[in-house]
């Protein structure tokens, strides 16, 4: 850490998300391993992760969104790179400028595509988007043959995969999720049928990784996983070790008399005199304002509550009797001794998901990439 540095940071483990990653080809065995890096790398560091696993010869990446692909050609990924959600109509010529991978959940959007290439005079690829149960983008699984057939009449268009995505994979009935596995299979019977070679197929994201190993098909997406934290705090089937931690300093210490209540709103007050000190990390940093006398903190190896309301800057913890010094590191996600703090801890203590916790740690939190 440069000696100016924000007392407030994330550390990424690299060498972490490697072994998570090959963890995860592992556990798929013959299914390709696509690692999803949408919304910053789920906060990890978008350029920084990305150029990790092209390291480790990934064989492609997915994104949300067609900014993010044009971000890692600038950032030098040479992968090919295949952006999940759909096109808009004007960001079309962006995708073959930046040689991405579109998605078409439409007769329409694909047939602007094809033309989009003609234009270009170049073929691009696209993986066909099939909605079996989400109701979000995509041709309802009962009409795929109409996307299907469209295809056949795209010349500039390859199809390279078909797609769907799970509703609830995360569930501990899996019968939703099953359903939806069925009804992809259906669809893609088309190619059969036809005597056509069936394109790369894939549905399944971190949760069906777990928990469905018979939605592994062709190809797999894991998100959550790759930063090493499981989707709905399951055991998980493989070993994954967290990528992402973050620390701040005590920066002023206190001795709170009994009865005076601790930050806005007044909600909590100690009832005997108590030391409490504050950190600078606050609900504009994504430490969660619902974490107000809900969440724990790790200082000198003690596990400590926040109490009162998280500021937008800052966060007020009690210590009780033990001692901390301005400078010294409070644990807000990682481990510390024989304590540990998880992304899904902060989760369940700000009634959300690990997803949210990771991806809302914004920009003004410096992140230290260690290799
Ligand atoms: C974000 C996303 C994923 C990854 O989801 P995880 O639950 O993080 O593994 C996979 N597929 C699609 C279409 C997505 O949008």
């Amino acid at each position: 850490m440069s000696d100016t540095q924000r007392p407030t940071w994330c550390d990424i483990d690299l060498t972490a998300l490697g072994n998570n990653y090959a963890a995860i080809e592992a556990h798929v065995g013959t299914a390709q391993v696509m690692p999803i890096v949408k919304a910053d790398a789920y906060g990890h560091g978008l350029t920084q992760v990305a150029l990790k696993l092209q390291d480790l010869n990934a064989p492609r990446l997915g994104v949300a969104y067609v900014e993010e692909g044009i971000a890692l050609r600038e950032g030098g990924i040479t992968l090919p790179i295949h952006v999940l959600g759909g096109a808009v109509e004007r960001q079309i010529p962006l995708f073959i400028e930046h040689d991405l991978t579109f998605t078409a959940p439409s007769v329409d959007k694909l047939n602007q595509i094809n033309e989009a290439a003609e234009a270009a005079k170049t073929t691009t690829r696209v993986h066909l988007k099939i909605d079996t149960g989400m109701e979000r983008i995509g041709i309802h699984h009962y009409n795929a043959d109409t996307l299907f057939e469209a295809a056949l009449r795209c010349p500039s268009v390859e199809v390279e995969g078909v797609f769907s995505h799970f509703a609830s994979a995360d569930h501990p009935d899996l019968g939703f999720a099953r359903l939806q596995l069925e009804r992809f299979l259906e669809a893609l019977e088309f190619f059969p049928r036809h005597g056509l070679a069936t394109p790369t197929r894939h549905i399944a994201n971190s949760a069906a990784i777990l928990a469905l190993p018979e939605a592994h098909l062709d190809l797999v997406r894991p998100g959550l996983l790759l930063y090493g934290v499981t989707p709905a705090n399951e055991t998980s089937t493989i070993e994954l070790h967290p990528v992402l931690s973050w620390r701040s300093e005590v920066i002023y210490f206190k001795v709170v008399e009994a009865g005076n209540p601790i930050s806005y709103g007044s909600t909590w007050a100690p009832t005997n005199s108590t030391r409490v000190v504050t950190l600078p990390v606050g609900y504009a940093d994504g430490y969660r304002r619902a974490l107000s006398n809900q969440g724990q903190v790790i200082i000198n190896n003690n596990r400590h509550n926040v109490v009162g309301r998280v500021c937008m800057d800052q966060t007020m913890i009690d210590i009780g009797n033990t001692s901390a010094f301005n400078g010294d590191q409070a644990v807000l996600i990682g481990s510390s001794g024989a304590h540990q703090i998880t992304v899904g801890d902060l989760a369940r203590w700000s009634d959300t998901i690990p997803y949210e916790i990771l991806t809302a740690i914004t920009a003004r939190v410096p992140r230290r990439w260690h290799p």
